[in-house]
């Protein structure tokens, strides 16, 4: 017999984030729906990006190179989809800007463009409050166990998460989010999209 409901089925359970870089030949827009930017050095090691995981790195001990790359979750406010973003440190910077600004990343919608329009051209990223009247942003995930999901770090690996959910959690005091509104609605209507560059 069938069965009948009036209620649509919970959206499945979302296992995975993709992670996204840059393209050469379009801007990506999204809105942050982290907090804070999330660091890491890394090594192209092996042909793809991994984490470097000293002091017992492979990568390190062929003398490989690292760079600080910066992570953030993010949504697409076209077609929704959440997903992490990855830039370098240098490239990072006005989202530190921002937070330094607003106390939090999440809400800070960007645009990030490769203004020569090629793979590893300099990232160029541009900030602005997004308006939030008209979108609900998802609940941010955790990045670092997201992460290591994508660079297929095996499980008992993750247990680096706990160090990470020991840094207290921000809080933010319900009037500074109203002064941050409104802070936000001035710059919207002072500035376009503020300026920053760096490398990818
Ligand atoms: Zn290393």
């Amino acid at each position: 017999m069938p069965s009948w409901t009036h209620d649509l089925p919970a959206a499945p359970t979302h296992h995975g984030y993709d992670l996204r870089r840059t393209p050469p030949d379009r801007p990506l827009r999204a809105i942050a729906t982290c907090d804070a930017l999330n660091v890491c050095f890394t090594h192209y090691w092996g042909g793809r990006t991994r984490p470097c995981e000293t002091p017992e790195c492979e990568a390190c001990n062929a003398m490989s190179p690292k760079r600080a790359h910066c992570y953030l979750s993010a949504m697409d406010p076209a077609t929704r989809d959440h997903f992490l973003f990855e830039c370098t440190a240098t490239a990072a910077l006005p989202f530190s800007d921002w937070i330094e600004t607003y106390g939090t990343l999440r809400g800070c919608l960007f645009q990030a463009s490769r203004p020569k329009r090629r793979r590893n051209a300099k990232v160029e990223i541009l900030t602005k409050p997004a308006d939030l009247s008209k979108i609900s942003l998802p609940p941010a995930p955790d990045i670092a166990a997201a992460m290591s999901v994508i660079w297929q770090i095996p499980g008992s690996a993750i247990q680096h998460q706990d160090a990470i959910n020991m840094i207290p959690a921000m809080t933010i005091a319900s009037d500074k989010v109203d002064r941050m509104r409104i802070n936000a609605a001035d710059f919207e209507k002072a500035t376009s999209y503020r300026r920053g560059n760096g490398t990818p």
